[in-house]
């Protein structure tokens, strides 16, 4: 059995007694989440989160991409959102190699060149990548004065999240 069949599994069971069916959509905390999909990262788990109170919005790094821009902007202004937490981790895996040796590495393996990604985002500080990104939402015309931002970096040694000022 493959992951997917064995996820789609524990999804039978889970609708067996599905309690969500009332949520409405706009996040009840007003609350929007931008972190990395680092597996050892449960947002839920770790804010104290409930279902229906943040939209989480996750990529490779928790960077801050035109898609990034454009679900915040949805969150925002389309389901009332009014605070973003952007948070970053120790032990990313963007911190572990840069884009022109993956660029390389792939061209290498696959013999094919690819115009997409622009950039993988690679960083080598996590606590003013944390600030660029913080920058990066504050310069989008429809964001900055409109939402609070805050940035974080979490311990995955801890648990514990940490403001980065
Ligand atoms: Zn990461």
């Amino acid at each position: 059995m493959t992951a997917i069949d064995d996820v789609l599994k524990a999804n039978e069971s889970y609708t067996r007694d599905f309690e969500l069916r009332q949520l409405p959509a706009p996040p009840a905390r007003k609350l929007a989440i931008l972190t990395c999909m680092d597996a050892r990262l449960v947002p839920s788990r770790m804010l104290g989160l409930k279902p229906g109170d943040a939209h989480i919005i996750r990529n490779a790094g928790g960077v801050v991409t035109e898609d990034v821009l454009r679900s915040l902007i949805i969150s925002r202004h389309l389901l009332g959102t009014e605070e973003l937490m952007i948070i970053n981790h120790t032990d990313c895996g963007m911190l572990k190699f840069r884009d022109e040796e993956l660029r390389a590495r792939l061209v290498q393996e696959t013999g094919s060149v690819a115009s997409v990604p622009v950039s993988f985002q690679a960083f080598t500080n996590l606590e003013e990548n944390v600030l660029d990104q913080i920058r990066k939402v504050k310069s989008h015309p429809w964001l900055s004065n409109r939402v609070s931002i805050r940035g974080f970096v979490y311990d995955v040694k801890t648990g514990r999240v940490k403001e980065v000022m």
